[in-house]
């Protein structure tokens, strides 16, 4: 056999076993059409759509906006003004609520852009409260230090000022977003944790119980911005997915990757451990968008377009 032929079938069975890997993700995602808006106002040859009725604490929605020579868009939600972001003919917005929002109805305002005049869309947009839990959990003495109210404060910091780069446009793709590891969900986002009979602090993510060593996965394509030990959360790997959205993964035991490194969505970014303010193994994800602390499976439900190719309509 030719060398060459050789070479060709050891690719394919390469292939192959990269696809086999592949399909034992369980992960949520699949590439679907877009769902029926919740509402939809029309005015001037504008239609704007809302994607959620009311959102909860942490929780996210969708706006979609169609029209002739719309030129830009903007909302303004709770004091912070935030663009809409073109794909194809259509613009989209993420309506983002940080898990520490007081409940109430808030004023949704957007605003679009023409040549010759801009239009406004106003409405209420209610936050419900979410009903976080209460838990205590015991640290270890070796790591109790870690409850420090100062070491927390300078992470979530460290944090802030990291996600705070704004990549205006999406960094994942067709794959879209999908939980981290297969493994069962544990801890619940937001939880309130009173630590060691002391301090309460908050669960800015989700858990799974994944045994030390198993594979991590990428939510989502996206360009790493962070590869290193922090106090708290330990061996650390954060993602940026563009347009303000950020995961992270806490605990690992091992990472794979290197800040600047583009990743694919589920490629294996390290492996789970105990690194960090955790008392055993499992792997911590969460995400952050922009700058605020979201539920990461609701937001993993939400349908975002697929940023390589034209969307179709459930019911086109
Ligand atoms: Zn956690």
């Amino acid at each position: 056999m030719p060398a060459s032929r050789l070479i060709h079938l050891m690719i394919i069975s390469l292939l192959a076993f990269a696809a086999s890997a592949q399909s034992e993700l369980p992960p949520t995602f699949q590439p679907a059409p877009r769902p029926t808006p919740s509402s939809v106002r029309v005015m001037a040859g504008l239609r704007l759509e809302y994607y959620f009725s009311a959102l909860k604490q942490g929780g996210s929605g969708l706006l979609r906006l169609s029209g002739d020579d719309i030129t830009g868009a903007r909302f303004i939600f709770r004091g912070a003004q935030r663009p809409f972001f073109r794909h194809y003919d259509d613009w989209y917005a993420l309506v983002l609520v940080d898990m520490n929002a007081q409940p109430g109805n808030y004023p949704l305002a957007v605003t679009v852009k023409r040549p010759s005049e801009t239009l406004s869309f106003e409405r209420d947009l209610r936050i419900d409260a979410a009903g976080f839990i209460r838990q205590t959990l015991e640290m270890p003495p070796e790591r109790s230090h870690l409850a420090a109210p100062r070491i927390e404060q300078a992470e979530f910091e460290r944090l802030a000022e990291l996600t705070a780069v704004y990549t205006a446009e999406p960094l994942w793709d067709e794959t879209g977003f999908a939980l981290p590891s297969n493994h069962a969900l544990s801890t619940p986002f937001g939880v309130f944790r009173l630590m060691n009979g002391g301090r309460e602090t908050r669960h800015t993510g989700w858990d799974q119980n994944a045994p030390a060593g198993s594979p991590i996965h990428a939510l989502a394509a996206g360009v790493v911005v962070l590869a290193e030990a922090l106090e708290i959360r330990g061996n650390t790997v954060f993602i940026d997915h563009g347009l303000g959205i950020y995961s992270g993964y806490a605990h690992l035991s091992d990472n794979y990757v290197e800040v600047g490194q583009r990743v694919a969505g589920g490629q294996i970014i390290g492996s789970s451990g105990n690194s960090g303010r955790s008392t055993a193994a499992h792997i911590h994800w969460e995400i952050v968008g922009l700058g605020a602390w979201l539920d990461g499976l609701a937001f993993l439900n939400l349908w975002l377009p697929a940023p390589s190719r034209p969307q179709v309509d459930a019911n086109a």
